[in-house]
């Protein structure tokens, strides 16, 4: 469905982001995997790529500096000769209760998941207006729609994300570039593996469907907007929660 496409994830060497990229592989996608540390787990989910038969390519780049996304999506276009999808995935947590939330942990959550975002758009739509086509897909999250007692940060960041989402689908939609949101409710991966016990069985039971959803729960709707089916669907956020927020 993707073939011959090249996909930017950042954030892709583990958690939802690998899911999402090796779905988009599955698909038949190029993809750049994008990681600020983890380049172990980045270079084997290339290898894994590449046995598949597919084609990827590991770059390290902390997406809230603006010149590293440059570079990023400049070592897609480079690679692979276009940049068809973005999947802005990467993103912190820095919890706290405001009384106890430092200032360079609002502004570090911030800077990742808000400014990536707009960094990696930023440096992306050149490319895919030239193209006059593009799949931008932003994962924010539940919290940014409803937020949460000791993610005052986070959740500016998501909800931020939401309003990157619909600027761009309007300013982009007449070139052909889709802008989207999935907004994951309690998704296992490390992020939310540190919860306590009793936290994360109190959020399954606030579950209509009474599990913890999969990464590739994710990966599923990422692909799903990414391909030609979604050519009518932009600026829209759509949960992959469980139902845990309707
Ligand atoms: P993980 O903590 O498992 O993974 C986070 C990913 O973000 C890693 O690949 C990490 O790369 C990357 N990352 C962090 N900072 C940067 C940076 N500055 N530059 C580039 N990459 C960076 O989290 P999840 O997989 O759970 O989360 C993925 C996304 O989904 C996040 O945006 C998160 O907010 C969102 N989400 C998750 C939910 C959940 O329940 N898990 C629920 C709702 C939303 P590296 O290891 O190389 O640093």
């Amino acid at each position: 469905m993707l073939k011959g496409k090249c996909a930017v994830v950042t954030g892709g060497g583990r958690g939802i982001g690998k899911a999402i990229a090796m779905k988009l592989a599955q698909q038949g996608a190029n993809i750049v995997v994008n990681y600020r540390n983890s380049e172990k787990e980045a270079e084997e989910l290339v290898n894994t790529i590449e046995n598949m038969g597919g084609a990827a390519l590991a770059v390290k780049a902390d997406v809230s500096n603006f010149h590293e996304a440059e570079t990023l999506i400049k070592s897609a276009q480079e690679k692979f000769g276009r940049v068809d999808i973005l999947v802005n995935n990467a993103g912190i947590t820095k919890d706290n209760l405001i009384l106890r939330m430092k200032e360079e942990d609002f502004d570090k959550v911030i800077s990742v998941n808000l400014k990536g975002c707009f960094n990696c758009i930023k440096h992306v739509s050149s490319i895919m207006l030239r193209q006059k086509s593009g799949r931008i897909i932003n994962i924010s999250s539940v919290i940014g729609l409803v937020g949460n007692a000791g993610q005052a940060n986070y959740a500016a960041s998501k909800a931020g994300i939401l309003g990157i989402t619909k600027s761009m689908a309007k300013e982009l939609g007449s070139r052909g570039i889709t802008v989207n949101a999935i907004a994951p409710g309690y998704i296992e991966t490390d992020m939310t593996e540190v919860l306590p016990q009793k936290v994360k069985d109190a959020i399954v039971e606030s579950v209509p469907l009474k599990r913890i959803g999969k990464a590739e729960d994710v990966a599923e709707l990422a692909a799903f907007l990414a391909s030609d089916s979604a050519s009518y669907i932009t600026g829209q956020v759509i949960n992959v929660d469980g139902g845990m927020v309707v």
